[in-house]
């Protein structure tokens, strides 16, 4: 499998940056990952869109899906998707409509936000839309995907991915408060991608972020082979949060930047 990193920043992006999307590859089939404000234009840094097989949402924050909505139009107008020739573009029969795996309530929450301009069903006539349950397994050529419960303001699913035969293992922890679920989810994972958000604790209400800190036990309880940390804004200090969660892993640590690729 080979990940790459289009977009790491928390709620608003980072100076030309990109909220939460990591774009997933394995034999032929490529999987976006979340698809924050910001991950579209990323995206096309490196892939063309229309190739994609799917893309799968952990939850639905603004910051981890609100690209959908570029994207969805990129699928309606674009040239290259009209079934006549315009300008270069030789006209096609069969358009790209690649497969949005969103958890359950995500149809209408989709409908929600675009039908504030009049356009409810946007996304769904753009992508193949499927919600997931907790317990679902969709599978995405050889790319099995599985869901975690974490928790979080909204409801959220860290999301483990698979690759057949090798048996390589992703776990992206979403955005998650501590978790012992998350932590046995991601148990033996070879990369865990875990959130850092918090230069501290939450100081009031419920859990729904990590520190560095805690995203490096986390990464030492599930002895996960890598770890990688993301949702981090560039207004905190990079070096500090590496340290911090490397101390806790007892081992070295990544912190995620647009176009860095992990191989595993
Ligand atoms: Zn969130």
């Amino acid at each position: 499998m080979r990940l790459t990193v289009l977009g790491k920043s928390p709620s608003w992006q980072d100076a030309r940056g990109a909220c939460s999307g990591y774009l997933l590859e394995h034999e032929g089939a490529s999987v976006l990952i979340d698809c924050g404000n910001g991950v579209f234009s990323k995206l096309r840094r490196f892939r063309d869109y229309t190739t994609l097989n799917a893309v799968v949402i952990s939850h639905l924050h603004a910051d981890h899906f609100l690209d959908l909505i570029p994207y969805s139009y990129a699928l309606t107008f674009a040239p290259r998707q009209q079934p006549v020739p315009v300008d270069r573009w030789k006209g096609t029969d069969h358009p790209a409509r690649p497969r949005l795996i969103a958890p359950r309530g995500a149809a209408e929450t989709f409908r929600r936000v675009v039908g504030a301009w009049g356009s409810e069903e946007l996304v769904e006539h753009a992508f193949l839309l499927e919600e997931y349950e907790p317990d679902s397994r969709p599978e995405v050529g050889p790319l099995s995907f599985s869901f975690n419960e974490v928790p979080h303001f909204t409801e959220t699913f860290a999301v483990a991915a698979e690759s057949a035969p090798d048996g390589s293992r992703l776990v992206f922890g979403a955005d998650s408060g501590p978790s012992p679920s998350l932590v046995d989810f991601a148990r033996e994972a070879d990369l865990l991608l875990v959130e850092a958000t918090l230069p501290r604790p939450e100081r009031t209400g419920e859990r729904g972020h990590m520190t560095p800190r805690e995203a490096g036990e986390h990464g030492a309880r599930a002895r996960a082979r890598r770890l990688v940390l993301t949702h981090f804004s560039d207004e905190l200090d990079p070096l500090w949060a590496r340290a911090e969660a490397a101390a806790a892993f007892g081992g070295p640590v990544s912190i995620a930047r647009e176009g860095d690729v992990y191989r595993l």
